[in-house]
């Protein structure tokens, strides 16, 4: 098991498959990033995830999450999701939608049943005013898709105020009918993305609109769970708010991240970097590695509560991006 100093247990790896993405949303910081379907020999290979996948599961992890970038843009992708699915882990993924028709098969083939969709708009000229790209039906079908097929479905929604808060209550009319599960997401501060206090549209906020229209009813969270969920009666889905800023959660934090370069960081805020693929290419036992990451991780986000917090505007917390580490 892999345990830091604040006694918790780390049995939850993301992986970054790509820093590439086919969309070009504001907030994020693709604009100025390749668009892909290639590999590169800086990334992690098929191959190399497998390998180390295996050592953080042999320590323990009983969960992955393949992330990006858009991971579903990588060529390798299918070979990727089919060499993990050979593991006794939960494995899933995070995806912006656009090309998940073309994966369905390979899902299901994995085992994977829940896939969380990015979607922050439900108007399509909305949607190509923040992606740039004209995807939006596509996602809407491949949501529908992923239904059909008994997935479970988590929408993300980073939400933004004056810029789509407008639309909480119509993603909440949308879980009236259908098994959705809408997580608000805060506005999170990233090295280039123009992140200020008087975007976040927090927690308390999400709830005040909410409950300007319904009553709902708070769900029991479990140990490990970001997100605070809610069910309104009688509506087929649920919803959440993920509250990293207004309300950390960092106390059951079980997560650890690995780069599309295979750099470790045992936090989304965490500053330290540990380079697990020059050591695994060096032929050197990254089991150490992993566990030293993880000894010195900080009590709450990444050691940066100092910065994070709601005197400072335009606070960026760190030199990668959202895209680079793997949201
Ligand atoms: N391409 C995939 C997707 O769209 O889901 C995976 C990567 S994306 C970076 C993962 C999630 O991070 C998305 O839901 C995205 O909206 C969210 N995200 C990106 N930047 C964010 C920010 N600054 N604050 C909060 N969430 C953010």
């Amino acid at each position: 098991m892999i345990i830091d100093q604040y006694n918790r247990n780390h049995d939850y790896l993301r992986i970054s498959l790509t820093d590439k993405c086919n969309l070009r949303c504001e907030y994020c910081t693709a604009e100025y990033l390749p668009i892909g379907k290639s590999t590169n020999s800086k990334y992690m290979s098929a191959a190399e995830i497998d390998s180390i996948a295996a050592v953080f599961i042999k320590n323990g992890v009983n969960k992955i999450r393949l992330t990006g970038g858009e991971p579903l843009v990588r060529k390798d992708a299918k070979e990727i999701i089919e060499k993990l699915s050979k593991y006794p882990i939960k494995l899933t993924i995070t995806t912006n939608g656009v090309f998940v028709n073309d994966f369905i098969e390979t899902f299901k083939n994995a085992g994977i049943n829940s896939v969380n969709v990015s979607l922050d708009t439900l108007v399509k000229e909305q949607y190509l005013s923040i992606t740039k790209r004209d995807e939006f039906d596509k996602v809407m079908q491949n949501i529908d898709l992923l239904l059909a097929n008994n997935f479970h479905v988590k929408i993300n929604v980073v939400a933004i105020k004056n810029f789509n808060d407008n639309e909480i209550l119509n993603f909440i009319e949308w879980t009236k009918d259908k098994p959705l599960h809408i997580r608000f997401i805060e506005f999170m501060p990233f090295s280039g993305n123009e992140w200020s206090k008087d975007k976040v549209f927090t927690h308390e906020q999400i709830l005040d609109v909410i409950s300007s229209k319904h009553n709902f009813i708070k769900l029991i969270n479990e140990k490990n769970d970001t997100a605070k969920k809610y069910f309104i009666p009688n509506y087929k889905g649920t919803f959440a708010v993920i509250s990293t800023m207004s309300e950390p959660f960092c106390s059951g934090c079980n997560r650890m991240r690995l780069t599309a370069e295979g750099k470790m960081y045992n936090c989304l805020f965490g500053k330290q970097e540990t380079d697990i693929l020059g050591a695994f290419r060096a032929g050197n036992d990254i089991e150490p590695l992993i566990y030293q990451s993880v000894k010195s991780k900080k009590e709450m986000l990444g050691g940066n509560n100092e910065n994070i917090n709601w005197g400072k505007e335009n606070t960026e917390t760190r030199e990668i991006s959202m895209i680079g580490l793997g949201g």
